[in-house]
């Protein structure tokens, strides 16, 4: 028998996400953000349910090409441009879409054959401070770009730092404007939190992550009040039930004793699978569907269970870490990250179901 832990991922569920990504997008163009193994669903697997999308964007050149070999027709924005030049041939090739983020990147694209000709995202630094071009720099990289046979097409992007929280997005905006004003060129900003938030910046392309895999990116909050629904679940069962006494205690470290007799289930999934190691005792389950915590640390394969209020739990019982009954942004917030990490965290030897 295999080991009972198993990913199952929702195809209808990230259609339906994408909807409502359009629904906020109004006449703008969504590119749907599959980078890191489209946050942990398979690459292939999402792109193919998110295949009426305008375009994907991701980050890793080895999954674009796939994408491509696939047979996806529409627009590839690689996130973070090229980074060598050796690069820029597999650009031409499969016709990607670099993000231009540094003056050093024009010197790069200048390489290319004249005759080839690539779409280009440049990007703004408009107080994340991250990647971006400064204000100092923007107008020579845009007229060095402009001067380039190569470019076949600008699009303006940023990104919001604060969009999730009450600082916001005007602050960024307000730059943005005075950078490249809103009729100078096309442009593609908001992520989903933006987008979900505030229509002002919906622009021309959206880039939606996190809502298509059914998650609010909103502190405090999960998807479905936001009408989105959960792509992944991921469930396994317990494996072994033992009851144990009042100070004795439980795993690694010993970091939970108990303060009474308690029964204790051990569960098939620990942080080899994806499941956080920092998650902390109390951490919600659904056993049988009842809600429990976890007790003592998560260990590399296993984690334990407090089931003494559960008495028809044992060997073979299922067990749901995070799905649509038990929102991932919520066991996120326990373990004190966020539903990205712990999603794009799904290990490879998890086994995955489609549905
Ligand atoms: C990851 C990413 C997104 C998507 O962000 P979400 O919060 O998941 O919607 C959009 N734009 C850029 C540049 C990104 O790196």
């Amino acid at each position: 028998m295999a080991r009972p832990v198993q990913a199952t991922i929702d195809a209808a569920a990230l259609r339906h996400n994408l909807a409502v990504a359009r629904s906020h997008a109004g006449a703008a163009r969504v590119l749907a953000v599959v980078k890191a193994n489209a946050y942990g669903h398979g690459l292939l697997r999402a792109a193919q349910a998110l295949r009426d999308a305008d375009g994907f964007a991701t980050l890793e050149l080895e999954g674009a090409v796939q994408l491509r070999d696939a047979g996806f027709r529409q627009r590839i924005v690689l996130l973070e441009g090229f980074f060598h030049e050796r690069e820029l041939g597999t650009f031409a090739e499969h016709d990607f879409v670099p993000v231009i983020h540094a003056p050093e990147q024009v010197d790069m694209l200048a390489t290319l054959p004249e005759d080839a000709r690539l779409d280009v995202l440049i990007k703004l630094n408009t107080g994340m401070n991250r990647l971006g071009l400064q204000p100092e720099a923007y107008e020579a990289v845009l007229q060095r770009l402009r001067g380039l046979s190569q470019v076949r097409s600008l699009t303006v992007m940023t990104h919001f730092a604060s969009a999730d929280d009450a600082r916001g997005v005007d602050w960024q905006m307000a730059v943005l404007d005075r950078m490249a004003p809103p009729e100078s060129l096309p442009r593609c900003l908001a992520n989903s939190a933006a987008l979900l938030r505030y229509p002002h910046t919906v622009g021309d392309w959206v880039r939606p992550g996190i809502m298509l895999y059914g998650c609010s990116p909103f502190e405090d909050a999960a998807g479905p009040a936001a009408g989105l629904a959960p792509v992944m679940e991921l469930t396994s069962e317990i494996i072994a039930v033992r009851d144990i006494q009042p100070g004795d205690t439980v795993g690694y470290g010993g970091l939970y004793t108990a303060d009474r007799p308690r029964r204790i289930a051990v569960v098939a999934c620990g942080y080899a699978d994806g499941y956080p190691r920092h998650a902390p005792v109390g951490t919600p389950v659904l056993v049988g569907g009842v809600r429990a915590g976890t007790v003592g640390r998560v260990s590399m394969d296993m984690l334990c269970v407090d089931v003494s209020d559960i008495p028809a739990a044992g060997v073979g019982t299922p067990v749901l870490l995070w799905g649509r009954a038990l929102p991932v942004e919520e066991v996120a917030r326990a373990a004190g990250t966020i539903s990205y990490e712990l999603l794009c965290a799904l290990a490879a030897r998890v086994p995955v179901k489609e549905i």
